[in-house]
């Protein structure tokens, strides 16, 4: 009975633990266990899930802005974060498990270069936009591929989740699915797949960053599609905020500054 006990105790503290440090990533866990109570740290800090696999937006650096995070998104939540006195705090979450964490109150806010759909409007609330994008097809250089159409029996590679994969079964044609954004362009360099759907400004980045490689566009087929900030459905408080803060960024250019800079930086 007694390790019985002992065994409870300590998946309680291993649930404590893991609460802490789903909004601490590095560093603030230790200064979130000192404060007194909970709520103390939580008053000062504002915690965004993401998924640092989505270049420029987010991705892993030893360099980053944060606790070894940058991006387009980290920077624009650094702003958030500091427009309403808070630290910010990130969490590097699988994207299809990102809108659970919200629900689940382990993250105050999701930026991921999300796109608002109705699908995900149902779980949680998004703020205004803050960046239009859209699908592209990225094709070898020599490709025969020049809309979406001639997709139809090639080797079709999406990202799990993303909206991306929804075009393509739109479109229904076959694909495989892969986890990571990263992973899918050697499999085009070395023939195993023919394309890759995924959106316009990280298929820039992959390019730029790659020889022999380039974009198609096809806006007959795929829409525009609107980033946009999660918080859990009814936080009005903190959706107030992000909007404003959005706004302003948005009359002061600050987010065309922060783009411009991040298309410019080779990720690492
Ligand atoms: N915009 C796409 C979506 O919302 C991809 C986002 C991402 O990979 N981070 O599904």
């Amino acid at each position: 009975m007694k390790s019985f006990i002992k065994i409870i105790k300590m998946g309680l503290a291993a649930v404590l633990v893991l609460s802490l440090a789903a909004c601490g990533a590095s560093g603030n866990v230790e200064k979130m266990q000192e404060a007194s109570t909970e709520e103390v740290s939580k008053a000062d800090t504002i915690c965004f899930g993401t998924n640092a696999e989505f270049p420029p937006f987010e991705y892993t650096s030893e360099n980053g802005i944060i606790e070894g995070f940058d991006g387009i998104d980290i920077a624009i939540a650094k702003h958030i974060a500091e427009d309403n006195g808070k630290t910010l705090s990130i969490s590097n979450i699988d994207f299809n498990l990102l809108l659970k964490s919200l629900q689940n109150d382990n993250v105050d806010a999701v930026i991921a270069g999300m796109t608002i759909t109705d699908e995900r409007k149902e779980l949680v609330d998004f703020s205004e936009p803050y960046y239009t994008a859209t699908q592209v097809m990225i094709v070898k250089e020599d490709s025969d591929i020049q809309k979406a159409a001639d997709m139809k029996g090639k080797n079709i590679v999406v990202i799990q989740g993303y909206t991306g994969e929804k075009c393509v079964q739109d479109l229904g044609f076959s694909y495989a699915a892969y986890k990571k954004g990263s992973e899918t362009i050697p499999e085009l360099m070395n023939g195993n797949c023919d394309v890759i759907v995924i959106d316009s400004v990280t298929a820039q980045k992959f390019v730029d960053d790659n020889k022999g490689i380039k974009i198609v566009e096809d806006s007959d087929a795929f829409e525009t599609e609107e980033y946009v900030i999660a918080v859990k459905k009814g936080n009005k408080e903190l959706l107030d905020k992000i909007n404003a803060s959005i706004s302003k960024m948005k009359e002061e250019g600050t987010i065309s500054e922060i783009s411009q800079q991040y298309m410019d930086v080779e990720v690492p």
